[in-house]
């Protein structure tokens, strides 16, 4: 399942109400990352220092994702998905097709990534 399936087919914002295709997406790429994360850490247990240095750079990012797909879960359990966790706007369809698990609008996020 790819993103282009999740804006195939009906409207994308009907598409984005679907709660339960939201979560089906989510656990997906929940479990992706984790499955990721696990080789990562499987192939760099035998490199050494180094190795463990890289493996902690490669991770955070993962792990960050986890607990931004974590988010987005709990908020879709709230009846809150698609609403910015910062500014309580409604995050654009198109954002959410193109990143499922954003608990940001795009102003919010750019603000974040700022600082
Ligand atoms: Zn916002």
């Amino acid at each position: 399942m790819t993103m282009t399936d999740l804006a195939s087919g009906a409207s994308s914002v009907e598409r984005v109400r679907d709660v339960a295709r939201i979560r089906d997406v989510l656990n997906r790429q929940r479990e992706a990352q984790l499955a990721h994360l696990d080789a990562l850490t499987r192939e760099h247990a035998a490199a050494g220092t180094s190795g463990q240095a890289q493996l902690r750079g490669l991770t955070a990012g993962l792990r960050q994702t986890v607990a931004q797909i974590d988010t987005a879960l709990m908020q879709l359990e709230a009846g809150r998905y698609g609403i910015c966790l910062s500014c309580s706007e409604p995050i654009a369809p198109p954002r959410l097709e193109a990143l499922p698990a954003a608990v940001l609008c795009l102003r919010c996020q750019r603000l974040k990534e700022r600082r």
